[in-house]
């Protein structure tokens, strides 16, 4: 009986109280926050873009696809504006930032998400240096010119938030895929290189590491990175080697993983790599 009276006493007066605290603030977690996010004409971008906006955010759409981007933008709604950007160029960046700074007064959340495959090589010894110039520039440099321009606005304001978009493959290593690989490696080493730096100014700097996920990126490439193979039966080798039982990646689950780490629910989290693969890389290191 005392036990009783107690539970609802708590529902009545504790936890009735905090769970409406927490349903008002649900659907507004970024509200009042300004997000850039690179590559956000497509995939993990959009999507990303999409679930900001339905949490109260402002969100700038960089991307180097002007047509695909400004689609977006109109898809997406008032909260939603285009920059034409390509991350390879400095100058690019820098004026998306201002652009953001312009448009709405400041920027609380930079997403550095662009990135490509570039081709797949079967040995190193086969590697084209060019190709692999040209990936390094988008997933590694475009990565680290976004966190400094970024830095540039975030740290006079001692608070901000920083994410980028990294891959297993930069955990396990890539499946004849070394460019790639090696860029995604190198951008959960900038993120703990920069979030080292950045604590100090209340600026958060964490990365996702997604597994396959149906996007155009994987959809056109998939035949180059598995010959003879198509998107679906990709993903069915997936399901059947180890990822959750009845759930299929989709980009939405990245976008709710990036949604965790630049809202309060993740304030204490950074120089992490938040690993979104449905247990696919835990399988692999328990075959091994
Ligand atoms: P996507 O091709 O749908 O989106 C990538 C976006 O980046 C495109 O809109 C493209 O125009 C843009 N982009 C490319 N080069 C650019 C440049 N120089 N400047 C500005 N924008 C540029 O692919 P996605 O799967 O959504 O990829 C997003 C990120 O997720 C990438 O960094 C990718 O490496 C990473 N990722 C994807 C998967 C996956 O399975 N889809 C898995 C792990 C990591």
């Amino acid at each position: 009986m005392f036990m009783l009276r107690r539970c609802f006493l708590m529902l009545k007066h504790g936890r009735m109280d905090n769970t409406s605290r927490w349903l008002s603030t649900e659907a507004g977690r970024l509200a009042g926050k300004v997000a850039l996010i690179t590559g956000a004409a497509s995939g993990i971008g959009k999507a990303t873009a999409s679930e900001f906006i339905r949490n109260g955010a402002k969100v700038i759409i960089a991307d180097i696809q002007r047509q695909l981007g400004e689609e977006a933008a109109t898809e997406l709604g008032p909260d939603a504006a285009f920059i034409h950007c390509d991350v390879t160029q400095e100058s690019d960046v820098s004026a998306a930032v201002d652009y953001a700074i312009a448009k709405h007064g400041h920027l609380d959340i930079m997403y550095n998400n662009a990135g490509v495959t570039g081709s797949v090589t079967n040995t190193v010894a086969d590697l084209n240096l060019e190709e692999f110039d040209r990936v390094m520039s988008i997933n590694v440099r475009g990565v680290i010119t976004g966190i400094k321009h970024a830095a540039r606005v975030m740290v006079p304001r001692q608070t901000g938030c920083i994410l980028c978009t990294a891959s297993i493959t930069g955990i396990s290593g890539g499946i004849s895929h070394h460019s790639y690989s090696i860029s995604k490696f190198t951008v959960a080493g900038i993120v703990k290189s920069t979030a080292s730096e950045l604590c100090r100014h209340g600026i958060r700097v964490n990365c996702i590491s997604p597994a396959a996920v149906p996007t155009p990126m994987v959809l056109s490439g998939v035949s180059d990175i598995f010959p003879g193979k198509d998107a679906t039966q990709i993903f069915e080798i997936m399901r059947g080697s180890g990822t959750l039982k009845g759930v299929d990646c989709d980009a939405i689950d990245i976008a709710k993983a990036a949604l965790y780490l630049v809202s309060d629910d993740g304030r204490y989290v950074s120089g992490h790599n938040l690993v979104v693969d449905g247990g696919f890389t835990s399988f692999k290191t328990m075959e091994l």
